[in-house]
This record gives structure tokens, sequence and C-alpha cells, in this order.
């Protein structure tokens, strides 16, 4: 079947207790090299996708989740092998997915990179993509 609209993605987390499903409609993907994103991935920056929340479920493990932060505004790791799997954002209307823990290959693509001003100094970006200050809101590319 070619038809997008019916295309779920799966994801789980690093030992398996966590499982998740999402439609393959994310709305905006980015690279994101803010400190508090660069500290809870514990990487360089953090792939994510944003989608709405009422089309991302997790389908096993709900009761191995560990929440960090409240109802609309939480980060969410499996309470078992500690894996990042997703960020509740925007008053809890959107959620974020770490793409690192998609098992399946999303159609989107991170489109920017954002935060660079907050970037590691020991990482360099060696692709073309829109490099952004802060929030792409905030001001133009300023590798352009
Ligand atoms: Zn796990
Ligand atoms: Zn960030």
């Amino acid at each position: 079947m070619t038809d997008q609209n019916l295309r779920m993605l799966a994801g789980r987390c690093l030992c398996g207790a966590v499982h998740y499903v999402v439609a393959d409609e994310f709305r905006y993907a980015a690279n994101c090299h803010c400190t508090d994103c660069r500290r809870v991935t514990g990487a360089a920056f953090k792939p994510f996708a944003g989608i709405e929340r009422t089309k991302f479920t997790v389908t096993g493990g709900a009761d191995h989740l560990h929440i960090f932060g409240e109802e609309n505004a939480h980060d969410a790791r499996c309470g078992k092998c500690g894996s990042f799997l997703y960020s509740a954002v925007r008053d809890g209307a959107y959620v974020h997915v770490a793409l690192g823990a998609l098992a399946d290959e999303p159609t989107i693509r991170p489109g920017e990179h954002i935060f660079v001003g907050s970037k590691a100094p020991w990482f360099a970006i060696t692709d073309d993509l829109p490099q952004y200050w802060a929030h792409v809101a905030d001001g133009p590319p300023i590798n352009r």
C-alpha cells in the first residue's frame, strides 16, 4: 500500500519494554543543539520530529514509562533501560519524538539545525541544512 495517510511508524526503547506507534505525518523535524537537548540525550544534538499528540500512541509497556515533568510538559523514558523516547510539548498538544528510537523510517527528514548558538564546540556541522541561532522564528539562518 502506498497511502501515506495510513502509514504508521513503530518505535521502541532499548530493552523493548516500551513500544509506540506514530503516524507518518510529522509536521516538522529538526536537530536541536540546545544545552537541554544535549544533556537529556548525552549527544551532540537531538534529532526530533513534532506531531499532534493524538497521532502518537504507546502500544506496550506504558506502565514502564518514567515521566519527568508534568502531564502536558515532560520527557518520557523507559523506566527499565532509560531510553529517551519523546517529550510532551506545546501545552500537551504535541509530542516531540526522539527520532533515534524509531524502528521504521519516517518520510520527513530534519530540515534544519536549531539553537546552533548553543552548539557543542567539539562538534562540527558538516551538512548544508539551514542553521538557526535559536528557534526558527527568532531570525534568519546564520549560514545563508
Ligand atoms: Zn526499555
Ligand atoms: Zn533543544
